[in-house]
């Protein structure tokens, strides 16, 4: 899922993937009423994963972070997730997929 998908913006509102109005999170669009509760949970479930992933980094454990990261770059999408990807691989010491990474970064 694309970042564009996950409908974040960079002020911390979303879009909505119906109409496209900008707003705060909600279960449901201002404009349009589309119910948005799959695309909020998607991404409370998104910020959860970068959530133990910056956790299991701080403990010393990047592999455990790596799986976290994975699972982020797989709902928030490659672009968002590429920087944390990219550390832990660095971090558990897997310099051919970290350089593998940042030559595909998006
Ligand atoms: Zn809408």
């Amino acid at each position: 899922m694309t970042e564009l998908a996950m409908g974040r913006t960079a002020e911390g509102q979303m879009r909505c993937p119906t109409c496209g109005a900008q707003q705060a999170w909600s279960d449901e669009c201002r404009r349009c009423r589309c119910d948005l509760t799959l695309l909020r949970e998607c991404r409370r479930t998104c910020d959860a994963h970068r959530r133990q992933c910056l956790r299991h980094l701080a403990q010393g454990r990047p592999d455990r972070a790596l799986r976290h990261a994975r699972h982020y770059a797989a709902l928030a999408g490659a672009a968002e997730a590429a920087p944390l990807v990219g550390v832990c691989l660095l971090l558990c010491q897997d310099w051919r997929a970290a350089l593998a990474a940042a030559v595909n970064a998006p």
